[in-house]
């Protein structure tokens, strides 16, 4: 293994553990698979939930799909249910990754296996998977975008630029930080690129809940108190799409200088629409069907108590030790190559992004 720098849990006893989980996991005769989507209310999920429900029927599992509606007692409860319910396999995608340590010790002590979908569950040592994008890499394709449309290799600058990344709570939003940051950090010491607001650290940038409205509350103040004497903002570096809209949303309201350079992560329709209209530059692809079709594969090797296929078991380590990873792979989004990626792909009709 190339994780010789690392001192704690190395990659393969964390992988055994796995294997033992899922050997001894399935019992004979199920086949019910509880799917847990944090929130109805951001597109993606309701996507995620739909492909997960269809692929999972198709394989011919049984399946309990609940929605949390974004509250992390509803999520508890919701586990809870289905482990008294006799689920067989357990496929969640957290609210806060922190919070779910107790019902999943009872999955664990009933011997059902979980998946953690999308963001990474803390601190249990229930998760026998995880499933996700390569979420490091959402947040450098957003740090690329915005080095290569200022050209900061060769610019004069100094460009200014604000950055609105997402929840605290969700590990995800350190990665998608993490990533961006890794590209522009060496230009903000170099100073071509400037933070007006002054607010680049992780927990002063964050957005509670992913909310499209704080992001919108944080933008507007950040206008107000550095943009507008008429100020050109360069670059927003927001780690997704419902941010991002608040960020749009915003600057619709009182900016009044150059349009800046926009990112966003999801292809959310209302953001596709954006960025064929100009008002988003770039959006990272993250094809929920890929995703659900891996996660999908990782139920079926536990069901027939064999390892899954995983191709990271370096990089996510949930406090427990590192849990064995299948990244799938976003892919930059921008109005060039929407048609390529999103309709002809057959994920959005035409229809759908008028
Ligand atoms: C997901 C993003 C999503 C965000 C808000 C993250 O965990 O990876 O795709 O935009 O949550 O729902």
């Amino acid at each position: 293994s190339s994780s010789d720098t690392k001192t704690e849990a190395p990659a393969e006893d964390k992988a055994d553990d796995a294997k033992e989980a899922s050997d001894t996991a399935a019992p004979a005769g199920g086949n019910i698979v509880g799917v847990v989507m944090p929130t109805k209310d951001l597109q993606r999920w309701n996507q995620d939930g739909q492909n997960m429900e269809q692929q999972l029927k198709d394989a011919g599992y049984e399946v309990d799909i609940q929605y949390s509606n974004n509250d992390i007692a509803t999520q508890v409860s919701q586990i809870e249910t289905m482990i008294s319910n006799g689920v067989n396999v357990l496929v969640i995608a957290s609210i806060d990754g922190e919070s779910l340590g107790t019902p999943l010790e009872k999955a664990k002590e009933a011997g059902i296996p979980v998946i953690s979908y999308d963001r990474l569950i803390m601190n249990s040592d229930a998760i026998s998977y995880y499933a996700t994008f390569d979420n490091y890499m959402v947040g450098q394709k957003q740090g690329e975008y915005i080095k290569e449309a200022l050209d900061l290799e060769n610019a004069e600058g100094p460009f200014n630029l604000e950055i609105v990344t997402g929840d605290p709570g969700d590990n995800n939003a350190q990665f998608f930080y993490g990533g961006a940051m890794d590209v522009l950090q060496p230009y903000i010491d170099s100073g071509k690129l400037v933070v007006p607001s002054g607010q680049i650290e992780f927990a002063k940038v964050a957005t509670a809940d992913w909310s499209t409205e704080k992001a919108q509350n944080r933008m507007d103040t950040i206008i107000s108190g550095n943009y507008s004497d008429g100020t050109n903002l360069d670059a927003v570096l927001c780690s997704n799409d419902s941010t991002s809209l608040g960020v749009q949303n915003a600057l619709a309201s009182s900016y009044t200088g150059e349009y800046p350079v926009i990112t966003g992560q999801d292809c959310d329709v209302a953001n596709v629409k954006n960025l064929i209209a100009g008002k988003q530059s770039m959006d990272i692809f993250k094809d929920t069907r890929d995703l659900a079709n891996q996660t999908v594969k990782m139920v079926d090797a536990i069901m027939q108590g064999k390892e899954a296929e995983v191709n990271d078991t370096e990089s996510y380590d949930n406090g427990t030790g590192v849990i064995p990873t299948y990244l799938c792979e976003p892919k930059v989004c921008t109005v060039d190559n929407y048609k390529d990626l999103l309709i002809d792909s057959g994920y959005y009709t035409e229809d759908d992004l008028k």
